[in-house]
């Protein structure tokens, strides 16, 4: 075991983290020594104030019970206690809206394949040496025994200062596959190599197929981290890296073929898209659009047969011969997040961009009701005329308010 003193005053500079978070962590540090319990950061925040990088959120962890800490604790920091686990961690919200996690110090047993570990409190070492790479297993002790060290188990100082993305064992990419990922991250983030132990991992955990075990929503929430955790400029990166190792393939992914031009229907997604729109559509920008990948990736039946249908049946001499208004329903009745991922085909980009753009936006200035007091009456009809107007704007034959009305007036006593 190597230690390195490094002084709070040094280490808290990298931190990212409002007033009332390090005040927070203060407090639970006087809680924590006066319980003799051993309180320490452990992961992001070490390894980035070590590089000398801004960090924003704290692995906080305990040796020892957060139950007796907690009632004091939040008395005094005024936080709200939002959750607990089954893995003896607990989410906590500051005033002003900063939340924090809390962890217990723990041993992870892992007992078959890329399936998810047994989790029992431990010390210190044994919560080291579960964790995913040597410089993700440094510590920094805000208490006694280890008061503003950094302590190293595992050679993640000697890592670090060579750049180095190494497991912390040979089998670790068995236990959990989506560590591999996580090294790709860390690898395009940190501009780092991989160890050969890496490579002597990922070797073992093909051996045993363990990327193919890996659960589907595991398999995406770890995907999902490539637009949500890393800069965007990265992303063809991580994608081509993770490609480069074969991770896709081993997942039982078919990954698209990219272009740059890629970029700016993602721009528009992030933009425009709900939280949960959004993450379908980093998934589905991933793969090509084909049953296996689909299930693979977490998406159900009745969605998967939804997205491969209209794949299908939209082909470019399809979308053209439809009339416009058809063509423009045909796209609203889509979940945005599916009619964004059709854009990424090239033979269909051009007719959904302008859908996307403009053609979505162009919708009659009156309403049913506007219709009834220019005197049609109520009914079928006034759905046809409004879809009429509608038609007629969109081919541009009509702009103006006034323009609408003589349409309707024209044709008020026309058969549908
Ligand atoms: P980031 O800057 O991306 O937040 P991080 O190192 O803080 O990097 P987190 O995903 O926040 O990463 O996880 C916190 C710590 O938990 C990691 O540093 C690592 O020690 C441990 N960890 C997270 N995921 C795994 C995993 N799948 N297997 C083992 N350890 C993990
Ligand atoms: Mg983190």
């Amino acid at each position: 075991m190597k230690t390195q003193h490094l002084p709070w005053k040094e280490f808290s500079r990298y931190l990212e983290v409002p007033e009332q978070g390090l005040n927070f962590l203060k407090e639970a540090k006087e809680l924590a020594s006066e319980k003799g319990f051993f309180l320490y950061l452990a992961g992001g925040p070490v390894r980035d104030a070590l590089l000398k990088r801004a960090s924003r959120d704290l692995d906080l962890v305990l040796e020892g019970n957060w139950e007796v800490l907690l009632p004091e604790l939040l008395a005094k920091t005024k936080g709200e206690l939002l959750f607990k686990s089954q893995f003896l961690t607990y989410k906590l919200r500051l005033p002003q809206g900063f939340t924090i996690d809390l962890v217990t110090a723990r041993r992870e047993t892992y007992t078959g394949v890329a399936s998810l570990p047994i989790v029992e409190p431990a010390d210190h070492k044994a919560d080291i040496l579960r964790r995913d790479f040597t410089i993700n297993a440094l510590i920094y002790g805000l208490t006694l025994p280890f008061e503003e060290e950094v302590v190293d188990l595992v050679s993640g100082l000697k890592d670090l200062s060579e750049g180095k993305i190494c497991p912390l064992h040979r089998d670790s990419f068995i236990e959990d596959p989506t560590r591999a990922f996580r090294g790709v991250r860390y690898k395009v983030r940190l501009s780092f190599n991989y160890a050969g132990d890496f490579y002597l991992a990922l070797e073992r955990a093909k051996e045993v197929e363990a990327f193919e075990k890996l659960s589907p929503p595991r398999l995406a929430q770890e995907l999902k981290l490539f637009f949500s955790k890393e800069p965007l400029e990265n992303l063809f990166k991580l994608i081509e890296d993770s490609d480069a190792l074969n991770l896709f393939e081993l997942s039982l992914l078919k990954k698209r073929a990219l272009k740059s031009s890629d970029i700016d229907i993602l721009g528009l997604a992030i933009k425009e898209l709900k939280p949960k729109d959004r993450e379908k559509f980093f998934l589905l920008f991933l793969i090509e659009l084909e049953e296996k990948s689909l299930a693979r990736l977490g998406f159900f039946p009745p969605e998967r047969e939804k997205i491969l249908k209209v794949y299908k049946i939209f082909t470019k001499e399809y979308l053209e011969n439809l009339d416009i208004l058809e063509r423009v329903e045909a796209f609203e009745k889509l979940p945005s997040y599916v009619l964004l991922r059709l854009a990424l085909e090239e033979n269909l980009r051009h007719t959904i961009m302008e859908f996307w753009n403009t053609l979505r936006h162009i919708k009659p200035h009156l309403s049913g009701h506007d219709l009834k007091a220019l005197g049609v009456e109520e009914g079928k009809k006034v759905g046809l005329i409004l879809r009429e107007i509608r038609r007629r704007k969109l081919k541009g034959e009509i702009k103006t308010l006034k323009e609408e009305k003589e349409l309707v007036k024209a044709l008020l006593f026309r058969d549908f």
